[in-house]
């Protein structure tokens, strides 16, 4: 596996490479076996697999992780090139932001709701780097994890609306015994902490069968996700809410336990809404 660090050497990496599939996964480090299982669908889908590593800052509210967040670069390209990643893409924040950028990419509907309205910018960071990611890769395939079920919708639509050329594969959302979803924001957490957060898997998984029992009752799936947060005095709830995403249904959530916000989802409905 090579490092790259600058636009003109993964285009140069990529150049003699393009008669085959190129698949991109987006990332921003600290990886665990969700990341891993993007590398993998990457690598038995497409020719050469390219991994971005990039804690991009714009997608961080000032009062947010960006300085904090997990990085071990050294680990990552082990378990990129373990997994069959071919290039990694590290730039710098100036090679991504050089002096003088002004560009953004706004997808304004789906950015205003549940993460949208908590973190403003944040799409709209998430939207600009993938765009500009695209750019420099042109990938064919570019892989996303449903536990960012908003993020996902969001990159469908800019693909859509700006006509990127870009087949967009969602891969399942992986989890613990316990049913947290993995996250590298979980290194941030104690072990007391983990059992709380394993509280939200368990909403949704509650507020899934609930929409089973109900079939199109958001009311019931979402009090019932929130009855299961309730009984647990150690978090706090931003939203465990309902949303329709293009043809996808989720119940999504978004928790606080002690200083760390961790978001999941779990997918109601594929397809067309009941009539
Ligand atoms: P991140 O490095 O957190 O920006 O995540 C990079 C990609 O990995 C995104 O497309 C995420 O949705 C995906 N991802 C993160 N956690 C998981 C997980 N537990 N299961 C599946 N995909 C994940």
């Amino acid at each position: 596996m090579r490092i790259v660090r600058s636009v003109g050497e993964v285009r140069a990496a990529l150049a003699p490479l393009r008669g085959g599939t190129v698949g991109l996964v987006p990332t921003m480090g600290a990886y665990h076996d969700g990341h891993l299982s993007l590398f993998r669908a990457a690598r038995a889908e497409c020719d050469t697999v390219v991994a971005s590593l990039f804690v991009n800052p714009t997608q961080f509210l000032a009062s947010e992780d960006f300085g904090a967040y997990p990085r071990d670069e050294a680990a990552d390209a082990t378990l990129a090139a373990e997994s069959g990643v071919d290039l990694l893409y590290a730039p710098t924040v100036d090679e991504v932001y050089p002096a003088g950028f002004q560009t953004h990419v706004e997808v304004a509907g789906l950015a205003e709701l549940l993460e949208g309205a908590h973190r403003p910018g944040h799409f709209r960071g998430v939207a600009t780097v993938c765009l500009k990611l695209f750019n420099t890769i042109h990938p064919d395939r570019a892989y996303f994890g449903q536990k960012d079920a908003q993020q996902v919708a969001v990159v469908q639509r800019l693909v859509r609306d700006l006509d990127v050329g870009v087949e967009v594969v969602v891969v399942p959302t992986v989890r613990d015994a316990t049913g947290l979803a993995l996250s590298s924001r979980n290194a941030y957490l104690s072990p007391e902490e983990r059992e709380v957060a394993a509280a939200l898997g368990r909403a949704l998984t509650a507020g899934a069968s609930a929409w089973r029992a109900h079939p199109g009752d958001a009311a019931a799936a979402s009090a019932t996700a929130r009855a299961v947060l309730a009984a647990e005095p150690r978090l706090t709830v931003d939203y465990a809410e309902v949303a329709r995403f293009d043809s996808i249904t989720v119940l999504a959530g978004a928790i606080r336990v002690g200083r760390t916000r961790l978001i999941d989802n779990v997918v109601l409905d594929e397809g067309d809404p009941p009539a």
